[in-house]
């Protein structure tokens, strides 16, 4: 019974295995999803709106980072998979703000159904033939540093996400990503999520720190090798570096019409 939809890891096939002091280790992946999940909106509701906005980026990040990695696959279940995260990240956009300042909304229901089931059924008929890209590995770097304020994961995986289309951009000619970065920060900034480096409530991390943080989301075995170019500590340390630019405080909206 999930208490937020700050994740789908409720109703996955995948456990993430972190630290008591929530340094990411590895993930295990399981026989099946659970046989039985209960979705109760009313303790599901009362949980703080930071953690659904989490959820949104954790769910958003799904059709980013498996378009990308899956792409050219041919297996028609991956396919749809795909198709299933390109509408959940429609939905989002479309529902998310007022989601996240309305519990009582439509908006709420569809937006809360969809980050902690539909992102989880996502990963259960993808799975590892769905796989995420760069915003989960750069996650995973990102938690073995100290913070002031522990960020959720979504929080993390949000902006690993915009360092994923940075460094798209970087190794395409393709204008999209950047498209894409530009509708997420301004995304992210209305449900008050982190956009750069100074954003994530980091405690004096140091270059060398901030240096292996990038180095452990390039480890051998790290996702971030699905890319479909290749990738080093160094070109997400400067991605971060480039991130700055951006407003560090949120252009969060408090009306409610
Ligand atoms: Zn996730």
């Amino acid at each position: 019974m999930p208490l937020s939809a700050s994740t789908c890891a409720g109703w996955t096939a995948l456990s993430n295995i972190y630290t008591p002091d929530g340094k990411f280790v590895k993930d295990v992946t399981l026989k099946s999803c659970p046989n039985l999940l209960i979705f109760d909106h009313t303790i599901v509701r009362a949980a703080p709106p930071k953690t659904l906005a989490s959820g949104m980026a954790d769910a958003v990040a799904k059709w980013y980072e498996s378009s990308l990695t899956s792409s050219t696959s041919q297996d028609g279940f991956v396919q749809q998979t795909v198709q299933m995260a390109r509408v959940l990240r429609d939905q989002l956009f479309l529902n998310g703000y007022k989601a996240y300042i309305d519990p009582l909304s439509n908006s709420w229901e569809t937006v809360a159904e969809g980050c902690a089931l539909t992102a989880g059924i996502i990963g259960g008929l993808g799975g590892a033939r769905c796989r995420t890209a760069a915003a989960h590995p750069i996650h995973n770097g990102l938690t073995q540093l100290e913070y002031t304020n522990k960020p959720l994961h979504g929080e993390l995986v949000g902006f690993g996400l915009l360092i994923q289309l940075h460094l798209e951009e970087k190794n395409s000619k393709n204008q999209l990503p950047k498209q894409a970065k530009s509708q997420l920060i301004d995304f992210f900034s209305q449900l008050n999520l982190p956009i750069s480096i100074e954003s994530i409530c980091l405690k004096n991390a140091t270059s060398d720190e901030l240096y292996k943080a990038c180095k452990f989301a390039c480890n051998d075995d790290s996702d971030i090798h699905q890319l479909p170019f290749p990738i080093k500590a160094k070109d997400i340390f400067e991605a971060i570096q480039n991130l700055q630019s951006f407003p560090t405080s949120s252009k969060i909206k408090t009306n409610k019409t």
